[in-house]
């Protein structure tokens, strides 16, 4: 199987199973993969189609360089997509793989006020030192000056943006790193809703004891990998179209 071939079943089940934990919005949203070495190539969703019928065939190889960016007639790409994905993945080296969503718990916290994450539970350890903060929503991504300005927001020592007032950017060197991240931020971010809508003072985790669990999470062996691979084990069990 060549590397592109790959990355569309990846990122095919990274499509299904964000619509299957609720993490998508209508026909909105994408996710992208680069498959060439400089970002420049790289494989996105096709504007109208829903995550949870993603195919690989369906995903569209985006050439940034190309006149109409190689898409041929009759496939459209949304120009947000363009934009956000074709930047980040220009600017940001590790940035292979970029997942953009409206994913709800993770909005709300993006919602409030000079809000900076939580070190609340192991989960949120894992993003200790690093999230990165867009304070100033400008609304949607229609010129090519804000992916740049949202991909050095990013920088390279970060792997998730919050954008105020409209969701979150988390990238990876993978589809299976950045699918995995995705996961737990939503997951960690439930939990912060959830602990501050109780009213009661919150047992925070220190900083050091944070900075810990996070090295942890990130020398965890194959976590990322295997959590993909179940993912796919369940498509192929109950919706195995998503290979076509
Ligand atoms: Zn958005």
């Amino acid at each position: 199987m060549t590397i592109e071939q790959q990355a569309r079943l990846d990122l095919a089940v990274a499509f299904r199973s964000a619509a299957r934990l609720n993490m998508h919005e209508a026909v909105a949203n994408h996710f992208s993969v680069a498959v060439s070495g400089d970002g420049q190539k790289f494989l996105i969703n096709p504007a109208g189609r829903h995550f949870s019928r993603m195919r690989a065939s369906d995903l569209l190889l985006v050439e940034m360089n190309a006149k109409d960016f190689g898409i041929s007639a009759g496939q459209i790409v949304d120009p947000t997509a363009i934009n956000l994905h074709g930047q980040i993945h220009k600017l940001v080296p590790d940035a292979r793989c970029v997942l953009h969503t409206h994913m709800p718990y993770t909005t709300v916290l993006a919602c409030l006020q000079d809000f900076e994450f939580l070190m609340l539970d192991q989960n949120a350890c894992r993003f200790y030192n690093r999230i990165a903060y867009d304070r100033d929503y400008a609304g949607m991504a229609l010129e090519v000056s804000e992916g740049e300005r949202v991909a050095k927001l990013l920088g390279r020592s970060r792997s998730v943006l919050f954008l105020a007032n409209h969701g979150v950017i988390v990238v990876g060197k993978s589809v299976a790193e950045a699918f995995d991240e995705l996961y737990y931020l939503e997951k960690a971010s439930q939990l912060q809703v959830l602990a501050m809508s109780t009213r009661h003072e919150l047992e925070l985790i220190p900083n050091e004891t944070a900075a810990m669990v996070c090295k942890q999470w990130l020398e965890y062996p194959n976590a990322a990998e295997y959590h993909l691979a179940a993912l796919t084990e369940i498509l192929d069990q109950e919706s195995r179209d998503f290979r076509n």
